[in-house]
């Protein structure tokens, strides 16, 4: 099976790939060299992923005839603040917002908020389209609480915010190894989810 990955994320290429070893070919964007961006304007993840997905399987299908494509939306839901940053998380703090930006902003608007009402989720949906244009969805979640400040220097976005429930809520994200964060990801759990329906 031959596969293209939808981002242009090189950190989420990167992870996608090491979780993909069965794969005869796994392609990014940046590896055929195209360079068009899809609209991402839903108000889902589920919405955006879908957009994503079926936006590179039109423009691409005739050159990839025999390709899967796999597109992903993610992003952080904090409980207290009812979803939110959620699908606008890479933009939180506006839209050329940095990484800090976005968490400074969180952090400020959750500082009166006690630790045991810090519960966050990363969510991460991914849709893939078969070379046949018939498509699947799958969800993946990994649970954990927002710090009060940031630690660790791995990973991306949040990720020195969050708290994983994995270790207990002692350790951010950012504080893990890649291959820790790839063995508990959102992006793991669904991409685990679309192999086993590959298998199926
Ligand atoms: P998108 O899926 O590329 O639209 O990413 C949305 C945003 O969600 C990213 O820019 C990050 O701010 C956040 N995000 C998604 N996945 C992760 C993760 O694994 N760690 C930290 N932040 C993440």
């Amino acid at each position: 099976m031959k596969l293209i990955v939808a981002t242009f994320n090189q950190g989420k290429v990167k992870e996608i790939k090491a979780m993909l070893e069965n794969f005869d070919e796994v392609l990014s964007l940046k590896d055929i060299g195209f360079e068009k961006e899809a609209i991402e304007d839903g108000k889902t993840f589920l919405e955006n992923a879908t957009k994503k997905a079926l936006f590179y399987y039109k423009e691409l299908k005739e050159k990839y005839p025999n390709f899967y494509f796999l597109a992903d939306d993610s992003g952080l839901e904090v409980e207290a603040l009812d979803g939110k940053p959620g699908v606008y998380s890479a933009r939180y703090a506006g839209e050329k917002a940095r990484d800090k930006d976005n968490i400074q902003k969180l952090l400020e608007e959750m500082k009166d908020i006690p630790f045991d009402k810090r519960d966050a989720n990363f969510n991460c949906t991914m849709v893939l389209v078969y070379p046949n244009g018939e498509k699947i969805h799958k969800e993946g979640k990994c649970y954990g609480k927002i710090a009060f400040s940031p630690r660790g220097e791995n990973g991306f976005g949040y990720d020195p915010i969050f708290l994983t429930s994995e270790s207990n809520y002692q350790k951010t994200m950012a504080e893990l190894s890649k291959e820790e964060k790839n063995l508990i990801s959102h992006r793991r759990k669904a991409l685990e989810e679309i192999k086993n329906e590959l298998k199926r």
